[in-house]
């Protein structure tokens, strides 16, 4: 079918609810403007209607404060209704693609996209329980559920934490299937965990949720067996935000709500003592202190710490802290660190065991949902993503985590605005093109083979000798020195360049500026620590670090490329199902319930492109179909098509449709669809079907 094609307007509600409380879909506004489209949300904003839609497309805005429209009754209200009978919500998105997709028999996905702390994850926590409360009740698919429910609470703990955008951010992507046959499943796919958070937070900001939630919630004898203190400020990975302690953030009651959910998703109690052994060795890591001997190199005597690194000989972990074995000829020579080499590689030991723990964790997850019904799955995709974002400085997982978001926007615009007109096109449909600005110039500056940033990092990555930030930085200089959304120091005019040093680059994403830093987005090679974590008495450690010594045989691939990669493969399979859309809108900086910044949310209306898509939706078809597949469902309908038809089927649809009594301006034909501008036409033949 068309993508998002059984594209329900609201219409009837709409009309009637019109001046009390705004119209409930922007393409029935009287004018397309951005000042009436800003008009209509505050209008519904002010009175706490948060959504609203664009044809199919679901508009929500942040309205930091709980609103009582997601209790079960609510949900029971939505369920099996038309789109359009109901006030906007993102339980009737929810239902009408899972009736989309029992109709079809194909799969689906749900894109939630919006910038940091606009709503995404409330958003697709309300879309699964949405799916578990409807899910037919028996013993097995019960548990399965709760499984599935009780995913988010632990990869929230491992994978989120506070920033200065949202104190509860999503510092990973995560793409969901939703599994339906007879049984319920899921399947977890995890992105670039934000690891360097492991052992540094800018002011303001905190690590993972799961650190706090044990040392503070954390049984009194399991923090003793685990060598912990029970105090945040004691350790140096908790403390560099100077705000361990929220009062916005419950961390004695998270951490039983984790315990527990760890055990509904069955993993067994030596695992969770593993678990939490992990996040006890890394604090504990992060107060590994070094101090320099005679010549300079770092050294570390009876440090107390390294006993709590959990089953690696403290001997042998000290070693590899402070030196490196190399082969000459015959004999090994010891290479020593200086304090900051230490540091680093300490650093990145962290980094490791908790980046490769949150991928066991998700393996885990992803066992006890299994749907074992091995009859035909269709699926319905979430994916959550971690949203656009713009700080005081922005790393290379912000340089991740903003091109991530400009693949997928370009996704958007291929899916909807792109191809929505080249199909009218395509099929003869007469049209006038709408205007829009298409980011794929960013992402080919970004991920083009060869040409693009992430090849020449990977060259300077993988070149051996001198390659220094600053060669990487020259390097960019001299293949992008032109682009019009890449700028530097050097290739800045003099206004701009007040505001760019010396180690930075900018891009200009669609979403607005970004300065990035490249000081250390090259990765040094720590192997020989990781080789060692392979000996640790801890399970999951060993696990995880076993095949360190498999991975140097081959040509290292860079973090950047990978990503690039898996972002290659979730856009393919993404594109090979119907795709919806939940926009959603930050309100305000200050997360302030009630309070819409028209400035800020005009910003973010801009660069979603949603003036555009409304547009496009405005002078469109929300349905189509094959004429065959639409001859072939409603047939009935007509003594002359059935029950079978023998001629064209574009004759028997233009035979069909005229039997329906089909006004010309609700439809036209094109060279292989039938289109159909509202549904309600659509609906009304339905009706006659069911009938
Ligand atoms: P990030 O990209 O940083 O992960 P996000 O888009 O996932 O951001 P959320 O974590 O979903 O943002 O939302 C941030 C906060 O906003 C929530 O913790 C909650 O306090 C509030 N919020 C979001 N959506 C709603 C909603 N529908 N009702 C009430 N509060 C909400
Ligand atoms: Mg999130």
């Amino acid at each position: 079918g068309a993508r998002g094609s059984t594209g329900l307007l609201n219409m009837e509600g709409a009309l009637v609810a019109r001046d009390k409380v705004g119209i409930q879909d922007f393409v029935l506004l009287d004018e397309t403007t951005e000042t009436a489209f800003m008009e209509n949300l505050k209008k519904r904003f002010d009175k706490d209607l948060i959504y609203t839609y664009i044809g199919a497309l679901v508009v929500s805005v942040n309205p930091y404060k709980d609103l009582d429209i997601y209790n079960s009754n609510q949900m029971d209200l939505y369920m099996g209704v038309n789109f359009f009978e109901l006030p906007p919500h993102i339980f009737a998105l929810a239902d009408t693609v899972y009736h989309a997709m029992m109709l079809e028999l194909n799969n689906h996905f749900i894109l939630i996209s919006g910038e940091s702390g606009a709503g995404k994850t409330e958003a697709s926590k309300k879309i699964l329980q949405y799916y578990a409360a409807c899910s037919p009740e028996t013993d097995l698919l019960t548990s399965v559920r709760d499984k599935m429910l009780m995913s988010n609470p632990v990869l929230e703990a491992f994978g989120n934490a506070k920033t200065l955008k949202n104190d509860n951010s999503s510092r990973f992507g995560k793409y969901m299937d939703i599994q339906f046959n007879k049984a319920l499943g899921g399947h977890i796919l995890n992105y670039l965990l934000e690891k360097s958070r492991v052992v540094h937070q800018n002011h303001g900001e905190r690590n993972f949720h799961i650190f706090y939630q044990l040392v503070e919630g954390g049984e009194e004898d399991l923090l003793h067996q685990l060598g912990l203190e029970r105090d945040c400020l004691y350790y140096n990975y908790l403390t560099q935000g100077e705000c361990a302690i929220m009062s916005s953030i419950n961390d004695k009651n998270d951490w039983k709500t984790v315990k527990n959910a760890l055990k509904v998703i069955e993993v067994s109690e030596s695992d969770r003592t593993d678990l939490f052994g992990v996040v006890a060795s890394v604090l504990h890591l992060g107060n590994v202190e070094f101090d320099p001997d005679s010549r300079g190199n770092a050294s570390l005597d009876n440090n107390t710490e390294l006993r709590w690194l959990l089953g690696v000989n403290a001997q042998t972990l000290q070693e590899g802290l402070t030196y490196r074995k190399i082969r000459a000829q015959q004999d090994q020579v010891l290479s020593p660190f200086n304090i900051d080499h230490a540091i680093y590689v300490r650093d990145a030991l962290a980094k490791a065991m908790y980046g490769r723990t949150f991928t066991w964790l998700v393996r885990q997850i992803n066992e006890s949902m299994e749907n074992k019904d091995d009859t035909m799955k269709m699926v319905i995709g979430l994916l959550d993503i971690y949203g656009f974002e713009v700080f005081y400085v922005n790393s290379f997982e912000q340089f991740c985590i903003n091109y991530c978001n400009e693949k997928l926007q370009q996704l958007f615009i291929q899916l909807t605005l792109k191809s929505e007109q080249e199909e009218y096109e395509a099929e003869g449909i007469e049209w006038e093109a709408v205007q829009f600005f298409n980011n794929k110039i960013i992402c080919d500056l970004v991920e083009e083979r060869h040409r693009g940033i992430i090849s020449i990092l990977d060259e300077e990555c993988l070149r051996p000798g001198d390659a220094t930030d600053l060669t990487f930085l020259e390097r960019l200089e001299e293949k992008m020195g032109d682009h019009p959304h890449f700028v530097t120091h050097r290739l800045a005019d003099i206004t701009t360049r007040k505001t760019l040093d010396r180690g930075d680059f900018r891009l200009l994403h669609y979403a607005g500026e970004v300065t990035y830093c490249v000081v250390g987005k090259r990765d040094r090679h720590t192997q020989h620590t990781e080789r060692l974590m392979g000996q640790s008495k801890n399970a999951i450690v060993r696990e995880v670090f076993c095949n360190a010594d498999a991975d140097s045989r081959r040509r290292p691939e860079t973090v950047a490329t990978q990503f690039k990669s898996s972002l290659l493969k979730l856009t393919e399979s993404l594109l090979a199902k119907d795709a919806w859309y939940v926009r959603c809108l930050k309100s305000n900086e200050s997360k302030k319930p009630g309070v819409l910044d028209e400035a800020l949310v005009r910003h973010q209306v801009k660069y979603l492109g949603l003036m555009e898509h409304l547009r496009v939706r405005r002078a469109g078809f929300a349905y189509r179909r094959r004429y065959e597949v639409f001859l072939q469902r409603y047939k009935a309908l007509c003594p002359a098509t059935w029950p079978h038809w023998l001629g064209l089927p574009m004759d028997g649809v233009q035979v069909l449709v005229q039997h329906l009594g089909y006004m010309p301006y609700e439809y036209k034909m094109g060279r292989t669809k039938i289109f159909i501008r509202h549904p309600k036409t659509l609906y009304a033949t339905e009706d006659a079907f069911e009938r």
